[in-house]
């Protein structure tokens, strides 16, 4: 799985001179059943790429696309259902990530690697504790961009009952189970609950999915802290020894629908913010200006939007697109043709939060970018 550390590392390798081919591929096995189907659209989009670029340019990248070839034919094994190649021969640099969702067909020939689909993915789908709780056992699963992982199984051992040696009656003897089953319990709720926070605090997870039984999710949310309670964001049930694919397959939609309704709440503080008063802007050009004063604290891309602009070759500064010199140096200016990907990683760079959407017309019309400011 793909962590925040490393997309930021991924998001450092700015603008050079040398080529970055960035190669997305959608691998899922049923949407390419043909043999030897994937190389033959890794084939096609290269070919399209390469026409665009110069002799020397052509040259220069050759062996990236030979080395990528070279792992589509190998390395069939290892894929999942998306990949993402990222090569740069001439800066020692290659880079591979397999990933449960697809991506769009997409080869890139850059001077740094692309990386807005895989942030869009990461961003997305977001990483969320997946509980099923019982009396006396839990599990508890980690999901992470459409991939799912068992962490840990509790399991709370139960004493023996010696039931009736004292000669109590049946009702005794039920009041004393009943007493023993809220203690085992209580003992489960107890060490759930301290996993739960560790998660939190160690791994930066916020978001909570309960599976269970209606009472079994009942009982164990009124025992939750009232902090983390807030951090549930679905709920479901489902067999307590489902497969973890299982599991993911009914979480997903709920995920999705959580995503969507957090996207929306991000829209309107942009917009509640922006227009006029100060604490956000929209469009590229002034996004691009806070991103040069490094007063972005949050910035909201549309996953599917490209733009180009204009990167200074003396001091990196960015701008729309222009003809004349760079406006902070004087130094002279070439054009990029994935404005939006630079700006993501300038962000990231600067340790700005990135919020991709995949659906929001208010943010295309005013240019597909908008950013909430530091100060
Ligand atoms: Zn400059």
């Amino acid at each position: 799985m793909l962590s925040h550390k490393e997309m930021k590392e991924l998001a450092s390798h700015m603008l050079k001179d040398s080529h970055y081919v960035s190669l997305y591929l959608d691998v899922d096995p049923t949407n390419n059943p043909k043999k030897d189907e994937l190389l033959l659209h890794f084939k096609n989009l290269s070919k399209d790429a390469f026409e665009k670029l110069k002799v020397e340019e052509q040259h220069s990248i050759q062996i990236d696309i030979d080395n990528i070839e070279d792992y589509l034919i190998h390395h069939p094994k290892d894929m999942k259902r998306g990949i993402a190649i990222f090569s740069s021969q001439s800066d020692d640099f290659w880079r591979v990530y397999h990933t449960a969702m697809p991506f769009t067909n997409q080869l890139v020939i850059e001077h740094d690697p692309y990386i807005k689909p895989l942030a869009a993915m990461t961003d997305i789908y977001s990483r969320y504790l997946i509980i099923v709780v019982r009396n006396k056992r839990a599990r508890i699963l980690m999901a992470d961009m459409g991939q799912i992982e068992e962490l840990f199984i509790i399991e709370i051992p139960v004493p023996e009952l010696d039931s009736g040696r004292d000669g109590s009656t049946g009702d005794m003897a039920e009041i004393r189970a009943q007493r023993q089953k809220d203690q085992v319990r209580k003992r489960l709720y107890k060490e759930l609950i301290s996993v739960i926070e560790k998660m939190r605090r160690d791994e930066d997870i916020h978001r909570i999915l309960l599976i269970g039984t209606d009472s079994h999710r009942g009982r164990f949310k009124d025992a939750l802290p009232n902090e983390l309670r807030e951090r549930v964001v679905g709920e479901f049930a489902v067999e307590y020894n489902a497969s973890p694919n299982e599991i993911l397959k009914l979480s997903m939609p709920i995920m999705k629908d959580v995503e969507y309704k957090f996207e929306r709440k991000a829209l309107d503080e942009l917009f509640n913010t922006g227009g006029g008063g100060a604490g956000a802007v929209l469009g590229l050009s002034d996004v691009l200006d806070a991103l040069q004063q490094g007063n972005v604290h949050k910035l909201y891309v549309m996953s599917n939007m490209v733009e180009p602009g204009m990167v200074c070759n003396n001091c990196g500064a960015v701008t729309t697109l222009r003809e004349t010199p760079c406006p902070y140096c004087g130094g002279e200016m070439r054009k990029v043709t994935y404005m939006l990907d630079l700006a993501i990683q300038k962000a990231m760079d600067q340790g700005a939060r990135i919020d991709m959407l995949e659906e929001a017309p208010r943010l295309v019309k005013t240019g597909g970018i908008g950013a909430k400011l530091r100060y």
